[in-house]
């Protein structure tokens, strides 16, 4: 708030919780989101997920599909704690977008179907909030369904994800209402030592406090015990009055469980069903009472801007990892960015939506202050960027409200930059920083689109140079060979949903071809090659040689460029052109065009002449050596494969296994979850194309699967030969 002294900013700043909703596809994210915003006022209404009528999934492509693919940040005030949601998806094609909304939120929700359990996309984004070190609560879902069981994924979130989850709730009841009143109805507060009942006629708004009933007080009572004894373990003093008596006041039980969750020590763990809307409230409750305000993060670290502009990305990695260890031997120093308005301003941009109003960055502000009107710095290109706007996003489009300013710790979207994308830091010109920028995987498929009529050329390419910006995962090019205009993604569906975009959002019709394999190269061997570039033309002699090294490197990683040139042996101009020659020659691709990854390319030795090495002459030799060495070294191809989860009845686990074993996919493991087959196999993409049509037919419509690039692997011989010609 303007004119706040920095004592009341910092009471502000504590009361902010920046989170992220979590869950498995159909686990109840949306659900629970809009019950959230519900509770909360931000919206009046009761969305629904069936009826296409929620808040957070405000793209159309969801709401037909039933899934969220765009995270959005939305704000909302419970009580006196301000909540900014950071929506991310829930299905596995869109991982990378649940890795960057972990960036830069400071805490999750995991919600989980304690019908399902604990499923696969939940291990994936445990493991990544593992990564980032982000405090969890969880959420156990849908108890009111048949089948309902808290304590199972109680223990699956102990047993698959090596979780500590500490129960404060527990379910009165499981599974739907009965008319003898048995079944799901209410929730058992162990802190408290009381049952919540929500009645559903009021959209739960109104709680009823009742005793436990008789039934259930030892059951209650040994789950309390297992709560006490987690926490009396973090203070010494409560310890004794445990002892002492046996109990824990509780003021201190919650003081108590969120330094463990801080600490991540463990997980509170609450329950409900956020369809019939119980246990709501307890868990928004659960979030500012438990989960980290941005005080209690660490300070974020970043580079100068100047030292890492030039240099690629596993040599920022690098420099980033020697200044944060603190390696003298580096003159790169981290730069440590208080959450403190008062400090110099940076954040980070973690999304670029498309909006009415232009392109809008949701940015999350790590330290200083963002005024509306004021000019920025993009520490990636050193350009000015104008704030033209902020806004707190309460909803979807009708519901935004400007403000004049963001402080530290903030989550808003900005209206005005022109050449931020995701992953960019905005910093103040007069202090720049670098933030680590999000890193998104190599996209593994492609596909050639056309436009209907010629005229639309133009608009096809701003309309992918607009989808590209909005989405880091997705890239499109111009073929050089065929002049075809090639976009390439994480997988079908995501490719499927930048095609209906182009058509709804930008009203471009496309003609498209099948998709292809997105290819990798890298080399059998090492190898060692020199180039040469002499020649006299008009009088005038031009030379140069260099040598060359490759080596393959399994770092899953872009081809990497290394120098051990002696820094004199050139000068500073004629070095830089080299470099840039390596790495254009890198970008070029391998023998057969396709991207470079997984080798190591190491400049030796120059060899130069006073006059005669110029810069053409650098970069010709360098073309040389390269083109050498790759033939020298002897060509790999690679090929994306995937990490595939089939769910389906067991009726039909013969046949979608068959029809696995016929795409050479690799069964990995499977298991039982509930009635359900679950199979996980890791299958070459190339043999999974139309594969939601095949898992569909062979069972009758009922199994699900999700997919996910998994890693570049050897292609097939046949593939390699048939390319060689
Ligand atoms: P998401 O994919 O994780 O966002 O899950 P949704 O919120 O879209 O929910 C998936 C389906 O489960 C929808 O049909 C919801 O109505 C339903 N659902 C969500 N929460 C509950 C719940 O607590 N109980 C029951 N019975 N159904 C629920
Ligand atoms: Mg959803």
């Amino acid at each position: 708030m303007p004119g706040k002294s920095t004592g009341g900013a910092e009471a502000e700043i504590r009361q902010v919780r920046n989170i992220g909703i979590v869950a498995h596809i159909d686990a109840g994210k949306t659900t629970t989101t809009e019950r959230i915003l519900y509770y909360s006022g931000t919206s009046h209404r009761l969305g629904s997920v069936d009826d296409g009528t929620t808040i957070t999934d405000f793209d159309p492509d969801e709401a037909k599909r039933g899934i969220t693919i765009y995270s959005a940040a939305i704000t909302c005030q419970w009580r006196d704690t301000t909540i900014n949601i950071i929506d991310t998806p829930g299905h596995v094609d869109f991982t990378a977008e649940v890795e960057r909304s972990l960036r830069v939120l400071d805490g999750a929700v995991m919600v989980f179907s304690s019908v399902e359990g604990v499923e696969a996309q939940s291990e994936t984004v445990w493991r990544q909030a593992d990564r980032y070190a982000v405090p969890r609560v969880c959420f156990i879902n849908k108890l009111d369904r048949i089948g309902a069981s808290f304590e199972r994924t109680f223990d699956e979130v102990v047993d698959r994800l090596g979780g500590e989850p500490l129960a404060l709730q527990i379910p009165l009841g499981e599974g739907p209402l009965t008319e003898s009143g048995e079944g799901f109805r209410a929730v058992i507060d162990l802190v408290e030592r009381r049952v919540l009942r929500f009645d559903k006629k009021q959209d739960g708004s109104e709680i009823t406090v009742e005793d436990i009933p008789e039934d259930r007080v030892e059951e209650a009572e040994r789950w309390r015990r297992r709560l006490l004894e987690a926490i009396v373990l973090l203070d010494d003093d409560v310890l004794e009055t445990y002892v002492e008596t046996d109990d824990v006041p509780v003021a201190d039980i919650h003081r108590l469980v969120r330094a463990g969750t801080l600490s991540a020590a463990f997980q509170p763990t609450v329950c409900g069903s956020a369809l019939d809307c119980i246990g709501v409230q307890p868990l928004i409750d659960a979030v500012s009472e438990y989960l980290p305000s941005p005080l209690d993060r660490p300070a974020v670290v970043g580079l100068p801007a100047e030292a890492v502009k030039l240099s690629g990305k596993k040599a920022r990695r690098q420099a980033r990892k020697q200044a944060l260890d603190g390696d003298e031997s580096t003159e790169v120093t981290g730069i440590e960015r208080p959450c403190d308005p008062a400090a110099a301003f940076c954040g980070l941009v973690f999304k670029v939506q498309a909006d009415t109003h232009g392109d809008l960055c949701f940015l999350r502000i790590y330290s200083g202050t963002l005024s509306g009107g004021s000019r920025v710095v993009n520490a990636r290109t050193g350009d000015k960027e104008l704030i033209n706007q902020i806004w707190r996003v309460q909803a979807d489009d009708r519901e935004k409200i400007e403000t004049d300013k963001a402080i530290a710790g903030d989550i808003v979207g900005v209206i005005g930059p022109k050449v931020a994308v995701t992953g960019d830091t905005l910093c103040d010109a007069g202090e720049p920083v670098l933030l680590e920028p999000i890193e998104f995987p190599e996209t593994v498929i492609s596909m050639a689109v056309e436009p209907e009529t010629s005229a639309e050329r133009k608009k096809l390419a701003e309309t992918l140079a607009r989808l590209a910006r909005q989405d880091p995962t997705f890239t499109a090019r111009v073929s050089e060979e065929t002049g075809q205009t090639i976009i390439s993604g994480m997988g079908e569906l995501h490719l499927e949903v930048i095609r209906d975009r182009m058509q709804r959002d930008f009203g471009l019709s496309v003609r498209v071809h099948k998709p292809r394999v997105s290819y990798r190269e890298s080399v059998r061997a090492s190898a060692e090659a020199v180039g040469e570039f002499q020649r006299t033309q008009a009088g005038v002699s031009q030379f140069a040689r260099v040598r060359l090294s490759i080596e393959p490197v399994s770092d899953d990683a872009p081809a990497d460029l290394e120098s051990r040139l002696d820094p004199l042996a050139l000068t500073p101009a004629l070095s830089e052109a080299l470099h840039q020659g390596l790495q254009d020659e890198l970008a070029g691709g391998g023998s057969l065009g396709y991207p470079l990854m997984n080798l190591k390319v190491v400049l030796q030795e120059v060899e130069s002449r006073d006059e005669e090495t110029t810069e053409v002459a650098l970069q010709a030799a360098a073309s040389d050596a390269m083109h050498r060495l790759l033939t020298e070294a002897g060509v790999v191809l690679l090929e994306p494969v995937m990490a595939l989860e089939v769910v389906t009845p067991d009726e039909f686990l013969g046949p979608i296994q068959a029809d696995l074993n016929a795409r050479h996919a690799v069964i990995v493991s499977s298991e039982r979850r509930g009635d359900l087959a679950v199979l996980n196999a890791e299958a070459p993409l190339a043999a999974m194309f139309g594969y939601s049509t095949q898992a569909r037919s062979l069972s009758q419509g009922r199994a699900t699967y999700s997919m996910q690039p998994l890693k570049y692997a050897e292609a097939p011989r046949d593939v390699l030969e048939s390319m060689l010609g």
